[in-house]
């Protein structure tokens, strides 16, 4: 690595702003830090817009109490050389007084579409994600900003934030990166141990299931939640949910039509893990999906390409 291709490392707002002011052109690809491979496919998809810069930040408010906040994997340094090795121009680490300074007190909540699955287990937590993404946009004015299609949820509770809130942010999701057994990658999977590791590739084992189910013609919602959630049942896996619901809306319905995304979570060990699938079913064929249509990479490429930065 060259000293000239190493990122510029912003803790302030305010000079990470000044830096990237007069960028027509460019992405931010918000992270947890810790990075592997999947986070390095979004920096990678948010190339093709222009210059791209990664903030790191374990975001406390987005961790409810008992969650993992505190042994959360913190490795900036290593965090800066993998993102150099990319081509990023700028990493935004703040500090917590940075983003939560003393007094402020607004959060941010999306409404319904934050309610169901993540929602509905993690106290806040699409409150703290929504109110921190808030401050990253507002502070840093991003024309693009990448996320995982892993935390699909995410990006629908996001999705409805840039619209309700008029950012004029394009949104890019990214399909998720796997392991070869499928389990999808995750920063979390640092706290399997043993032959966790194997109980762990229930969930992803459990989505391709539910897939077949709805291949082979079933389109009952129930159904098919309960065979999903019985292989991670049979694997160990302790349950948090496996549910089917229409995209974008999250809306729970008895029937499996259109796109839908298939969402599980459960605890193996000292981890809780999340995984989804997302598909369009018509009457006759059912196909796998992006989460949606407008915002994958192809889309986001497509409507930068005559762009320059
Ligand atoms: P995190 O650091 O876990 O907050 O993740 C930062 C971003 O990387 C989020 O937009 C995640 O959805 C995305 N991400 C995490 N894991 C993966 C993966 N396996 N494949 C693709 N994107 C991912």
């Amino acid at each position: 690595m060259t000293a000239e291709s190493r990122p510029a490392v912003w803790t302030r707002t305010s000079a990470a702003r000044d830096a990237l002011r007069d960028r027509a052109a460019w992405a931010l690809v918000p992270t947890m830090g810790d990075l592997h491979e999947g986070h390095l496919d979004l920096v990678r998809a948010a190339a093709s817009v222009g210059p791209v810069v990664v903030s790191v930040f374990v975001n406390p408010t987005q961790f409810a109490p008992g969650e993992d906040y505190d042994r959360y994997p913190r490795r900036l340094e290593a965090d800066v050389e993998r993102l150099a090795a990319l081509g990023v121009i700028g990493v935004f680490a703040p500090t917590v007084d940075e983003l939560y300074p003393t007094g402020e007190s607004t959060r941010v909540d999306v409404g319904a579409v934050a309610r169901p699955l993540c929602g509905a287990h993690r106290a806040g937590h699409f409150e703290g994600v929504a109110t921190v993404c808030t401050k990253l946009f507002a502070g840093l004015r991003p024309p693009v900003a990448a996320f995982g299609e892993k935390d699909a949820q995410q990006c629908l509770v996001l999705h409805r934030l840039v619209e309700d809130l008029r950012f004029g942010i394009d949104l890019l999701f990214v399909p998720t990166r796997r392991e070869d057994d499928g389990l999808a990658m995750s920063s979390r999977n640092r706290y399997l141990e043993g032959d966790q590791r194997t109980t762990a590739r229930a969930l992803s084992a459990a989505l391709e299931h539910g897939g077949r189910r709805l291949t082979a013609g079933e389109r009952d919602v129930g159904v098919i939640e309960a065979a999903v959630r019985g292989v991670m049942i049979d694997a160990g896996v302790d349950v948090d949910y496996a549910e089917m619901r229409r995209v974008p809306s999250l809306a729970h319905e008895a029937r499996a039509e259109g796109r839908v995304l298939l969402a599980v979570a459960g605890h193996v060990g000292r981890a809780r893990l999340i995984d989804n699938r997302c598909f369009d079913v018509r009457d006759d064929a059912v196909a796998s999906a992006p989460l949606m249509d407008a915002h994958t990479p192809e889309a986001v490429a497509a409507r930068w390409a005559d762009r320059t930065t």
